[in-house]
């Protein structure tokens, strides 16, 4: 058996994952193929987020089970949901996130196994996921709160971060490959290093990556949990002034209404959540901070959900990343009473429209200006490019295969809610 087809779905933890488990294959000489009809092993690594998520991943085991192949179901779904999985899939092997590392077993053993205890391995890290000129290393897994409406805290449960040492080692890496682009991931970035030997925080971590990585590379950091962000803001904001991190905060509010906080778990209130957004824009004014919202969340009222939209209009986000609250079993806010799905829908697509009306608002401003961007990822279908401002803007390029991986000096000339549409004027080289 030496041919593996493997599908990835979820978040860049699972691709992550996915990573790990090609790797442990690649390295014991399994080859991996494109068509799951040329495969002798099947392994498909879920997400478990929502519930319209669920119904997919299910939906495709059993698609993938029809081509009579070993079977392994690894990722969220596996951890969050065995019962589910065992029930669609009973012959499958399943894998946590967690075990990915020894996805051998599974893929050499002749029966089913079932792989979902222990902890992350953080002492190695895999080559990383590489797009174009992006990658991605995941510097912690896990969460240190308890949001009511969360599943990935099942699956992602404990705190493990990497040691810095492996992620400068990683980042010189991929550095030396001509990634240009560098996202640091993690369940909440914030809380990196509290589990470690002398608790190195995140903003620790960052500044000793540039220390000891020259180069001409982007980092971007990703989702901070606003309690945890609180804690470390002041080193944080001094990590960034290095031109070789993206002005990018994201940072979730989840809801502009104390109560709803409250019932979500969330630890920090609408005031304190304030303070950060002030105190980025202080330092960082023309930042990009984007949020994630959960409307239709237990307890959301009328009056709470338009605290939401008035927080929204208020701090005016660059960027938002809106859903409709999605009930997931073993939740807290799974047994609370529910907000029906038409308030929900009515809800987001309200919010939508404030949300693009203020995203679009930010980008015009820009038209007019000379930028400087670098170029990092081509388009879905290859007919354009992507550069990033500073601030972590995307702009969108006629394709040029040169310009992939350099800077370029570009006219901004129009702008959608979402990005801005940029003209060469001369590539940096
Ligand atoms: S951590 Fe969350 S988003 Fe990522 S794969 Fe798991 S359930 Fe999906």
């Amino acid at each position: 058996m030496k041919r593996y087809y493997i599908e990835t779905y979820g978040c860049s933890l699972s691709e992550y994952d996915s990573q790990v488990m090609k790797h442990a294959l690649d390295s014991a000489g399994y080859t991996r193929v494109d068509d799951p009809g040329e495969a002798d092993v099947l392994i498909i690594n879920t997400c478990a987020v929502r519930l319209d998520t669920e119904y997919r991943m299910v939906d495709r085991i059993k698609q993938l089970r029809t081509h009579g192949k070993k079977l392994i179901v690894a990722g969220c779904l596996a951890r969050a949901r065995p019962g589910l999985v065992k029930r669609v899939a009973p012959e499958a092997s399943m894998l946590s996130p967690q075990n990915a590392h020894r996805v051998l077993e599974a893929v050499e053993s002749s029966g089913s196994v079932v792989l979902l205890t222990g902890s992350r391995r953080t002492d190695f890290i895999p080559p990383s996921p590489v797009k174009d000129r992006v990658a991605t290393i995941m510097i912690e897994e896990g969460c240190l709160n308890n949001c009511s409406f969360c599943i990935s805290k099942l699956a992602r449960r404990e705190l493990k971060s990497f040691q810095p040492r492996l992620i400068v080692e990683a980042v010189s890496r991929l550095v030396s490959r001509g990634v240009r682009e560098i996202r640091f991931t993690g369940l909440d970035t914030a809380a990196y290093g509290r589990d470690l030997p002398g608790k190195p925080t995140l903003a620790d971590l960052v500044s000793m990556v540039l220390e000891k990585v020259e180069g001409d590379y982007r980092i971007r950091i990703g989702m901070m949990t606003p309690e945890l962000a609180m804690e470390i803001l002041d080193d944080l904001l001094d990590a960034y002034s290095d031109e070789r991190v993206y002005k990018f905060f994201h940072i979730p509010v989840q809801s502009g209404d104390d109560e709803v906080l409250r019932i979500m778990n969330r630890r920090y209130t609408v005031d304190e959540f304030k303070w950060i957004h002030r105190r980025v824009k202080a330092r960082y004014p023309e930042s990009m901070f984007a949020t994630d919202i959960i409307v239709g969340h237990p307890g959301e009222d009328e009056q709470a959900f338009n605290n939401t939209v008035k927080l929204v209009r208020e701090l005016e986000f660059e960027r938002v990343h809106l859903a409709q609250y999605s009930m997931r079993p073993h939740t807290r806010a799974a047994a609370m009473k529910q907000v029906p799905d038409p308030v929900k829908k009515e809800r987001s697509s309200l919010l939508m429209k404030v949300i693009e009306e203020i995203g679009l608002r930010k980008h015009e401003a820009y038209i007019g200006r000379r930028v400087k961007a670098l170029v990092t990822e081509r388009s879905f279908r290859g007919w354009s490019m992507t550069g990033r401002l500073d601030n972590y803007f995307p702009i969108v390029l006629p394709y040029r295969e040169d310009l992939m991986g350099s800077w370029a000096i570009v006219d901004i000339v129009d702008a959608s809610f979402f990005d801005l549409r940029g003209r060469l004027v001369e590539a940096v080289v």
